[in-house]
């Protein structure tokens, strides 16, 4: 039994305690080195699901027991986005090195809303090189998140004190003439909708603009949206573009959004939650070009950057409006030039939120520990596999891919009477085996087995038992529904 002190919440026996900590930083070292040979995901029994939920009806315990709950009922019981054979969706793998990040920072404990302290010096060194990587002015102002829908909703809020000014922040929508109008994709992420819907505009004036053949948004088609809701006496005030769709990794025509933003005077946003870090790798950046461009630009570490949830950003090129939007005159968040009051603007006059953790420091751990170009190798490597899926697909005749694979999400089906039904089954069957987890997504009423390779640890082997037990299960499954 390892006692805590009486007065405090500290270890009475802090030898004893260093062991367990020990004990279980091992633990973690087991688990990361030995994840191939568990299965990608499993299901909780009823016992297990009840054990979780009864163990803080119990009289205290200690960090043995809590540890052993842990490994038995919850560390096997994840969703599996640290295996290389999870493909489900667009979730990152983590890294060794991030883990231990994590914890240094949850040692230090920093909350870093703002005040004169280190913490707040990396994210600022991490937002120069944000800036550089995506080649923004110096007068550009940027901001950890939990993710890219924090971020989403952060640029549509910016962009709406941009278009009407600051005063719409005491007086409110309810009081504008002006009703404003955003556009995004028919493949966007749910989140600008949402966005759209928090700040009090609406999802309804959200346009979802068709995509053309390659899922990308037609910008014909958003020409005409424009003009026709300026005829109507509407203001269209913000067109968000994507950088790897959810359903399949298209990227929208930057450039030419880009130009048409400038031409009407509307903020052009980019939603780039995985994909923008494509600009890591040198094959892929090229792609990006108008990202540049942007008003401001979301985009996630924990996805194809590999840091540890949660670690999103948002960069917005005139850092004034971002400071319009959110700073607030508040007693206790006065300010001074020394002391632990200085160093303003802080984090919090950038975003909604006041207490925040240290985010930062996983990220900066991450970048300085692999680099730039290891990253980038990382995320190429992603797409290289879904080009091998790809070409397995095309090469078996018992498979068809449904869509295009831009970067590294591939969509396909096993061939067969009745795919719908079978290939829903076939990814569920696929998740169950503990083999490879795939999800499913709908492409034009079709039913698609949808494999997004973004894990820095997947192989040629993931792929090659993702085909293997596709074909095994699709075969067993026909077989079953044949009367
Ligand atoms: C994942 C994703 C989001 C949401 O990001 P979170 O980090 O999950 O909040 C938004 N847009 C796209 C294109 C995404 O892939």
């Amino acid at each position: 039994m390892l006692k805590t002190s009486e007065n405090t919440l500290d270890p009475e026996d802090w030898p004893s305690f260093r062991k367990q900590g020990h004990l279980m930083l091992d633990d973690m070292f087991n688990y990361l080195e030995q994840l191939r040979e568990q299965p990608v995901w499993q299901g909780l029994s009823t016992e297990q699901r009840e054990a979780i939920q009864e163990s803080l009806l119990t009289e205290s315990s200690d960090i043995y027991e809590a540890h052993s709950v842990f490994m038995k009922t919850i560390l096997p019981y994840a969703v599996g986005n640290t295996h290389p054979g999870f493909m489900g969706w667009v979730h990152g793998g983590g890294t060794p090195v991030g883990m231990l990040a994590e914890m240094l920072a949850a040692g230090l404990n920093a909350n870093v809303g703002g005040r004169d302290q280190a913490p707040i010096e990396l994210e600022k060194q991490l937002l120069e090189w944000i800036k550089t990587l995506f080649s923004f002015p110096e007068t550009a102002n940027g901001l950890f998140v939990t993710g890219t829908s924090m971020a989403n909703l952060i640029s549509v809020l910016i962009a709406r004190t941009a278009r009407l000014g600051k005063v719409i922040r005491k007086e409110g929508l309810v009081n504008s003439d002006l009703k404003l109008i955003a556009y995004t994709s028919a493949s966007a992420h749910i989140s600008i909708a949402q966005a759209m819907d928090i700040v009090g505009l609406g999802s309804g004036a959200l346009r979802m603009i068709p995509t053309n053949e390659n899922y990308q948004m037609d910008v014909d088609a958003l020409a005409q949206a424009i003009i026709s809701d300026k005829n109507s006496g509407l203001t269209p005030f913000f067109i968000a573009a994507t950088v790897g769709t959810v359903d399949v990794g298209a990227i929208d025509p930057l450039a030419e959004i880009a130009d048409l933003a400038q031409l009407e005077n509307i903020w052009f946003h980019v939603d780039g939650a995985f994909g923008a870090l494509a600009i890591l790798a040198p094959s892929l950046a090229p792609r990006l070009l108008g990202i540049e461009r942007a008003d401001s630009i979301a985009f996630d570490f924990h996805k194809w950057g590999q840091v540890p949830y949660d670690a999103g950003f948002i960069l917005v090129r005139n850092g004034e409006h971002q400071l319009d939007t959110f700073a607030t005159p508040a007693a206790y968040l006065s300010r001074e030039t020394r002391g632990l009051s200085a160093g303003s603007p802080w984090p919090c006059d950038l975003g909604p939120e006041l207490s925040r953790g240290f985010r930062a420091l996983k990220t900066w751990f991450t970048i300085k520990v692999y680099g730039p170009e290891k990253l980038g190798q990382i995320i190429s490597n992603t797409c290289a596999l879904a080009q091998y899926l790809k070409q397995c697909i095309e090469l078996n005749p018992q498979l068809e891919l449904l869509a295009p694979v831009e970067l590294n999400i591939v969509c396909f089906r096993y061939r067969c009477l009745n795919p719908n039904r079978i290939n829903t089954d076939i990814v569920i069957a696929l998740q169950e085996s503990g083999i490879v987890a795939p999800s499913t997504i709908t492409l034009q009423g079709q039913l698609a087995i949808r494999a997004a390779i973004v894990n820095h640890r997947t192989t040629i082997r993931d792929i090659d038992a993702l085909i293997e037990a596709t074909l095994a299960f699709g075969k067993v499954i026909e077989n079953t529904m044949t009367p």
